[in-house]
């Protein structure tokens, strides 16, 4: 076998490591850092189907959110329309609301990260009293909205919002009237047109997919910097091999703590005081990698501690325990490709209790 021939890890199949990229540990929409290892012993079919799980990571995660909120963008995510969030694989994008007469209203988001656009809606009560909130739009047949309202067991209308002149409430009258008969409209003070600062919240949702891609991120971490000599297809991590591919009960492998407050978002949009932490701990029976992506102290995302796989008999050494932080430049020292540097950050152990503010795990 020639010397960069080698086997991926999950399925066995010959690869030439000496070619392609390899994968990227923190996923490339996530931007590259100088100094940055990939890891190449999986293969592309398998990558592909990793990727799967990562997809939903970059576009429908809290992560992704920040993403696109501290504006990073990679050649990936730029042949897409970077305005439009979308899901991945069934799993819708973030949500974005803003309170609104006391309730939240759907926005779209708009270039900037904190411009949003209010989008035209209806309220109304399932049967169970729930409002839902059904979005409107100004071509919409009757029967696509009487679709939506079943869909959604909606027993009555409550009440509508929506922007623009008397074109549009007029249009949307003529709707409401068709949908359901006698309805009464009346005419609410509105906002004024124009900029308004508002309140709101973004709502993630997220699969065991996510998971997976945490877990491979977690596990190529681990293998790049392992000084045991382990490749990654050992017996031990047959599990964690097969939960990134196939998915399964991620409580086997990983633990997520929420962070503690829910951050104000416009405290720190600064590239520069964002990060990703990863640190890996084999002193003990257990390997074990944490890590936070798009860390900082008043970060909405959650951090996770992954379980690789157990060492069983392996000598204990109190020095394989390391950590990296892979830190943001401020977005003038960035070049267009790479948008940071990663840093060794010696550590002695990782946290018992788990959750412990991401800038005191470093010493
Ligand atoms: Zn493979």
């Amino acid at each position: 076998m020639r010397n960069s021939l080698a086997t991926c890890i999950y399925c066995d199949e010959v690869v030439d490591i000496s070619k392609g990229t390899g994968d990227h540990v923190i996923p490339e929409a996530f931007g590259e850092f100088e100094g940055d290892k990939h890891f190449h012993r999986i293969c592309s079919n398998c990558h592909d189907r990793a990727d799967k799980s990562v997809e939903e990571l970059i576009r429908c995660s809290p992560e992704a959110v920040m993403c696109k909120r501290l504006g990073i963008t990679s050649k990936r995510s730029k042949r897409k329309d970077h305005r439009k969030q979308i899901g991945a694989n069934g799993t819708p994008p973030p949500q974005h609301t803003v309170l609104m007469d006391e309730h939240l209203a759907p926005v779209r988001s708009m270039d900037s990260p904190d411009d949003v656009e209010t989008l035209d809606y209806l309220v109304a009560a399932d049967e169970e009293g729930k409002e839902r909130r059904i979005q409107l739009f100004p071509k919409m047949r009757p029967e696509q909205l009487k679709e939506r309202l079943e869909k959604a067991n909606v027993r009555s209308i409550v009440g509508a919002h929506m922007q623009g002149g008397d074109k549009t409430w007029l249009t949307y009258s003529k709707l409401l009237q068709e949908v359901q008969p006698g309805i009464k409209l009346t005419e609410l003070p509105c906002i004024e047109p124009g900029l308004h600062r508002m309140p709101g919240r973004t709502f993630c949702t997220i699969t065991v997919r996510y998971f997976q891609a945490i877990a491979k991120i977690a596990f190529h971490y681990y293998l790049i910097h392992s000084k045991r000599n382990l490749v990654g297809n050992e017996a031990l991590f047959q599990d964690i091999r097969r939960f990134i591919l196939d998915g399964g009960d991620k409580d086997r492998f990983i633990e997520s703590c929420q962070p503690r407050s829910v951050s104000r978002l416009d405290t720190s949009l600064n590239r520069s005081e964002w990060f990703h932490l990863l640190a890996a701990d084999e002193s003990d029976s257990k390997i074990q990698v944490e890590l936070q992506l798009f860390a900082a102290p008043e970060s909405p995302t959650l951090s996770h501690r992954v379980t690789l796989g157990d060492l069983n008999k392996c000598v204990i050494a109190p020095e394989y325990v390391w950590g990296h932080k892979y830190s943001y430049w401020s977005k003038e020292e960035a070049s267009t490709r790479i948008l940071g540097v990663i840093e060794e950050r010696p550590i002695l152990k990782l946290p018992s209790n788990f959750w412990i503010p991401p800038q005191s795990v470093a010493l």
